[in-house]
């Protein structure tokens, strides 16, 4: 081996550390600069939510600007209380989730880990995953609405999330996909995507509900079948999700794009 090969795979090995080192403390590391907490702020935005009057307190320093015009717009009463009466409470409970953690609360724990020798409960079990698609779109929709992009991204990630530790697509969501979106949408592309690669394109059939779609999702998926070609029957060929999520799904207008966080970011949604 030559001098200078050597030093350059010592150099590599040495960067390698310490990268290693810096997302291990990243994962398992307690301290942090106070900058990097969470942007409370001494701020609460009170809602009153649905028809029932849900009052839903939220840290005003963590809503997305477009997020607190969209609240803006339903008139502050009394100067103290937005009211969301169209909304749901569970959805702003689930977004209020999100907006604390990060995480997307679609996970109904008591039916998705039924006991193993219960045979009514695996029916269950897959109700549940199957009323989580349904509840992984109405919060997508949701978050088209407040435009949320960080929200919406994240929904789509827990989409792809679940198709992957599942090894199953959802086949009966079309309309619900369809019918609150348009063309390019975000969702729909991966929706005719996963019919597409994961599919290939049998969801369009029998017994599938999603055969009797609208005409525009079956046109989509026949035309993805033939842009995409023999590569959905390679085992070899990786889903397009896998290799660039965030170019083919994820919407960057205001939040920096992945992998970027220390881009400026700027605000185009300025009326
Ligand atoms: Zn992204």
């Amino acid at each position: 081996m030559g001098r200078t090969k050597f030093h350059d795979l010592q150099a590599e090995l040495k960067k390698t550390k310490t990268e290693f080192e810096a997302l291990k403390r990243e994962k398992e590391g307690c301290r942090v600069a106070v900058s990097e907490g969470l942007g409370l702020g001494d701020h609460i935005t009170v809602l009153s939510v649905g028809h029932n009057f849900e009052s839903i307190y939220l840290h005003t320093g963590l809503i997305p600007v477009q997020v607190q015009r969209w609240i803006a717009g339903h008139g502050l009463v009394n100067g103290l209380l937005y009211p969301l009466i169209e909304e749901s409470a569970d959805m702003l409970r689930l977004y209020r989730l999100f907006l604390y953690s990060g995480k997307i609360g679609s996970k109904d724990e008591d039916i998705v880990r039924p006991s193993p020798d219960s045979s009514a409960h695996d029916d269950e079990a897959e109700e549940a995953k199957d009323s989580e698609w349904h509840q992984l779109v109405l919060m997508y929709h949701f978050g088209s609405k407040i435009r949320d992009e960080k929200f919406v991204n994240k929904v789509l990630d827990a989409l792809v999330e679940k198709v992957q530790e599942e090894d199953r697509w959802p086949t009966d969501l079309a309309w619900d996909v369809y019918d609150e979106t348009k063309v390019g949408d975000a969702l729909r592309r991966l929706y005719v995507d996963l019919h597409v690669w994961v599919g290939q394109g049998s969801g369009v059939n029998y017994p599938y509900e999603d055969r009797d779609g609208p005409e525009q999702f079956r046109r989509d998926v026949k035309v993805g079948m033939i842009m995409a070609g023999e590569k959905v029957h390679d085992p070899e060929v990786e889903m397009p999700w896998q290799t660039q999520f965030c170019a083919l799904y994820h919407t960057h207008f205001v939040t920096p794009v992945c992998g970027t966080a220390s881009a400026e970011v700027i605000d185009l949604s300025q009326d």
